[in-house]
């Protein structure tokens, strides 16, 4: 996949966070922020890492080596967001392994619906993998079904 593409995929996303009614900005202090990463992470066997403040920077950003957190940025949506990309890993941007990992985050720890979430990703024109191909959850075959 090109620059062009990448970029284009991660404005669509962006798109439809905006117009989502779930989607939050700047609600949550700092500590809460990195203690839900810990826990988003390890849902997904991987150890915590490092959460910075973003200082300097007016967006968030996240890979499997960090996570930073502007002030603007400190919300449910956005850390969720980011720790997803830590979870897949950079390389995979916004892509649909990326989201379905974002999507069962959001689910697990915002209360919302996968079936509406899907429904609206979908909408969205946003492609979700299969589970096969995406890393699992620890509770995956236990968790209520939604
Ligand atoms: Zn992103």
């Amino acid at each position: 996949m090109n620059e062009l593409d990448l970029k284009e995929e991660a404005l669509m996303v962006y798109l439809w966070e905006d117009f989502s009614e779930w989607f939050s900005r700047n609600d949550m202090p700092l500590v809460k922020c990195k203690k839900l990463i810990k826990k988003a992470r390890y849902r997904y066997n991987r150890p915590n890492i490092r959460v910075g403040a973003g200082k300097g920077i007016s967006y968030a950003w996240g890979n499997e080596f960090g996570i930073e957190l502007p002030r603007t940025t400190r919300s449910k949506t956005y850390v969720l967001h980011e720790a997803a990309h830590s979870i897949v890993g950079g390389l995979q941007g916004h892509n649909s392994i990326w989201l379905r990992v974002y999507i069962d985050l959001l689910c697990t720890y915002m209360g919302l619906s996968k079936r509406g979430l899907f429904k609206s990703a979908r909408e969205s024109n946003l492609q979700v993998a299969p589970l096969y191909k995406c890393p699992r959850p620890r509770s995956y075959g236990i968790m209520k079904k939604k």
